[in-house]
């Protein structure tokens, strides 16, 4: 047994952070893991010995790819793409593709290491990985985004598969540019098999994909507030964002009786105090995703509401928050409002977006804090799904995709409770969901010895 396994918490984090210089995202979602499981492994030496936690914050590897294509003026235009294969132990490397242009290295690698936490908690054999480009779809052609999503896809088809990596949506990655990349796919390697997920229902995609991580998000919410004793039903909730996540978050929220306030883009936020209905749900998913316009519009279309530019909605008082724009949208002093406003559970359908400031807040306070790698699982998971019944060449229904999410989101809630219960009624949601998802993808790690 080699003494030098055993750093402490701080010096395990200075190496990562010198290792990985300037990948301020990456080592922000490693400190958030480290901090449980050492707590966790303290008395486990087999962990600390086969090096588990040093080796799952290394990447198995790290593509980057340059990606040429020509605008509809003919200028050439390049940009950087990645895939960040980040753990196979369990499952193929599994996690979306994002195109934004605050992607890098540093938040690509954060988003794999996460979702190989939040992939192993669902249950399905599925490893950690995450991919995408700076490139912005934003004011871009539809044959702009194709040419694109083409040139992406001539690089990326060599590196994934679905035994291999089956990647995703994520920001600025729908179902118009899963298309476009599965075309490209299958046009290169003649091959029709389930390489990608959040596919179209008429090729191979799955019922409940679009809606799973919205509503997954609030299932996990109805399960923190159930364990307490209340229920989403006449509660005010406050939503960030407005794209796929956001709106079926606020869609479901609705249905359950629940009023939402607020939705976002990176302009500003509306605040409807009338509730955001079903109705008006319907014409935000317009807006976005066939005008693909601003959610400032919303204002000319409903009187009741008002657009807060270049503010997010933290400040708005509600019962529940759920962040589901994007990462660090949510700091420390937003974090305290809410809990001063009497925020009573936040859930978050975006990856990481309380920073660990904001984290702490919710805990001091007591507050029911579901993070992203729980809360928003339940997309990858009927991902996960998706990709079982492209195996089998079967697809199930609506309802019974419904069930499942329902019962898997069931599921990772009780793992979380399993092991981030405090003994005095509070539920550490952060630790248990890091503990559980550790575990699993751990012990396979030292099932295989050293590799
Ligand atoms: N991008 C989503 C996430 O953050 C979904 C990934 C997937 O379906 O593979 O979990």
């Amino acid at each position: 047994m080699a003494v030098s396994d055993h750093v402490d918490l701080s010096t395990f984090m200075e190496g990562v952070k010198k290792r990985n210089p300037g990948q301020t995202e990456f080592t922000q979602a490693v400190q958030e893991v480290a901090q449980d499981v050492f707590g966790f492994i303290a008395d486990k030496e087999e962990y600390h010995s086969a090096q588990i936690l040093r080796r799952m914050a290394e990447p198995d590897r790290v593509l980057s790819f340059r990606v040429c294509w020509e605008d509809d003026n003919h200028n050439i235009r390049v940009q950087r793409g990645w895939r960040v294969q980040n753990n196979n132990a369990i499952g193929p490397y599994k996690g979306g593709i994002r195109f934004h242009p605050s992607v890098t290295e540093s938040v690509l690698k954060f988003l794999a290491f996460e979702q190989t936490f939040k992939n192993a908690l669902t249950g399905l054999p599925m490893g950690g990985g995450k991919g995408g480009s700076n490139f912005n779809p934003r004011g871009k052609s539809d044959s702009e985004v194709m040419r694109f999503c083409q040139s992406f896809m001539t690089e990326l088809y060599r590196h994934i598969g679905p035994d291999t990596d089956v990647p995703a949506g994520d920001i600025g990655v729908g179902g118009r540019e899963i298309g476009y990349m599965f075309g490209q796919y299958k046009r290169i390697t003649n091959r029709w098999e389930g390489v990608l997920t959040g596919k179209g229902i008429e090729y191979g995609g799955s019922q409940m994909r679009p809606e799973a991580t919205g509503y997954g998000a609030v299932y996990f919410l109805r399960n923190m507030l159930k364990h307490q004793g209340h229920d989403v039903e006449g509660k005010t909730a406050v939503i960030s964002g407005s794209g796929n996540v956001a709106t079926h978050a606020a869609e479901k929220v609705t249905q359950l009786g629940g009023k939402v306030l607020t939705l976002s883009d990176s302009g500003g936020f509306i605040h409807d105090p009338d509730g955001i209905s079903q109705e008006k749900i319907d014409w935000i998913k317009h807006l976005k995703t066939v005008k693909r316009g601003r959610i400032s519009e919303y204002v000319d279309e409903f009187s009741s509401a008002s657009y807060h530019e270049g503010e997010r909605p933290w400040g708005v008082t509600c019962d529940l928050a759920l962040p589901c724009a994007t990462q660090n949208e949510l700091n420390e002093d937003e974090a305290k409002m809410l809990v001063k406003n009497g925020v009573q559970g936040v859930s978050e359908g975006a990856n990481m977006p309380t920073t660990l400031e904001g984290v702490h807040v919710f805990h001091d306070a007591k507050i029911m804090y579901g993070p992203g790698k729980a809360a928003n699982a339940g997309g990858v998971a009927v991902s996960g799904l998706e990709m079982s019944q492209n195996a089998e060449r079967i697809s199930w229904n609506e309802e019974r995709l419904g069930e499942m999410l329902t019962e898997l989101m069931e599921g990772i809630h009780g793992k979380c409770v399993e092991y981030g219960d405090d003994g005095n009624g509070y539920v550490d949601y952060v630790k248990g969901a890091n503990i559980a998802g550790f575990k699993k993808v751990a012990d396979a790690m030292l099932a295989f010895g050293v590799v």
